[in-house]
């Protein structure tokens, strides 16, 4: 078995482009984030596995993937009696448009559909998987017109009271015998997983410690921004909310057609050392993830290039 590159590697499959297209599915919670188009034809059969779907805001290509993986759902070889649910910010007409075209059209479906609508710190419980989990929702900062939201995956974690801390192996299960194994513990909120859908740089507070932050990028330079619609992020402020939030992974996502894989990588790097962000940095790159600190893809196509060139 080769090492993954980077942690969740072996669990998450995505595609992402600015303007054209941004999913992300999660296969170990089973849960989809986003579903901008292509996602059914990308997944093909995996789309049985979806349980839960968390709509990040109703901008097309957020969302005009549902249609198609409704239908697969529906007709496809697979499961097609699991239930699916649809979370969405509240009261989101271009969600709805698309919930009533679904019901005009798709009358006898073979599963249950549940379409949710949620707002900021929500909590959605995840007794269906493993371990505590749980989801909740935050305000993220993107359209004037409509609520956007982002999701935490958030895993109640057990640990020793500080006070308890320095204590040896030996003094501590002294402790365990005298006064019980929960007098000594405490329960404690991670989050392991954040996905922060499009957004101005999502609030620190809001992804404290977060183990996996999916985080927008569309533009290298603020500068860039030429339309100046200022609802999207560039890539300084993005590794400045990661450094700050203290997070242990952050994922580059919806970057801009204007730009090269070179560029990002290129400009990556020369951010990192300047924002020092202090956590492993990969970039989504239409449906390649990139563990940016690693060389050996361009040493590969380099290889490639002085192969072909020497025919
Ligand atoms: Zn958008």
């Amino acid at each position: 078995m080769t090492t993954p590159l980077f942690p969740l590697q072996d669990q998450l499959t995505g595609y992402s482009r600015a303007l054209f297209s941004t999913w992300i599915y999660h296969k170990r919670l089973n849960i989809l984030f986003d579903a901008g188009e292509g996602v059914a034809t990308s997944l093909q059969n995996k789309v049985f596995g979806i349980r839960r779907v968390f709509l990040s805001h109703g901008h097309a290509d957020h969302i005009a993937g549902l249609m198609n993986l409704i239908n697969i759902r529906n007709l496809g070889a697979g499961d097609q009696t699991a239930d699916l649910k649809v979370y969405y910010p509240a009261e989101n007409r271009l969600v709805e448009f698309i919930i009533d075209y679904l019901n005009r059209t798709q009358k006898n479906l073979t599963f249950n559909l549940e379409w949710i609508p949620i707002t900021e710190n929500e909590i959605i419980e995840l007794t269906d998987l493993r371990g505590r989990l749980r989801i909740k929702s935050f305000k993220t900062k993107h359209s004037a017109k409509q609520l956007s939201l982002g999701y935490n995956v958030i895993e109640t974690r057990r640990r020793l009271k500080p006070q308890y801390a320095d204590l040896s192996q030996q003094e501590i299960n002294k402790l365990i015998y005298s006064l019980g194994r929960d007098e000594i513990a405490e329960n404690f909120d991670k989050i392991i997983f954040t996905y922060g859908g499009d957004s101005r740089p999502i609030e620190p507070e809001n992804v404290k410690e977060s183990l996996f932050l999916c985080h927008e990028c569309t533009y290298i330079t603020y500068e860039d921004d030429e339309r100046d619609f200022r609802q999207h992020s560039f890539l300084k402020e993005v590794l400045e909310t990661a450094k700050n939030a203290k997070v242990a992974n952050l994922l580059l996502m919806h970057t801009s057609l204007r730009y090269n894989l070179d560029e990002w990588l290129r400009a990556i790097h020369k951010e990192v050392e300047r924002v020092k962000p202090d956590c492993k940095v990969i970039l989504l790159f239409n449906d390649n993830f990139y563990d940016t600190e690693d060389t050996s893809f361009r040493r590969r196509r380099a290889a490639k290039y002085e192969q072909n060139s020497s025919d």
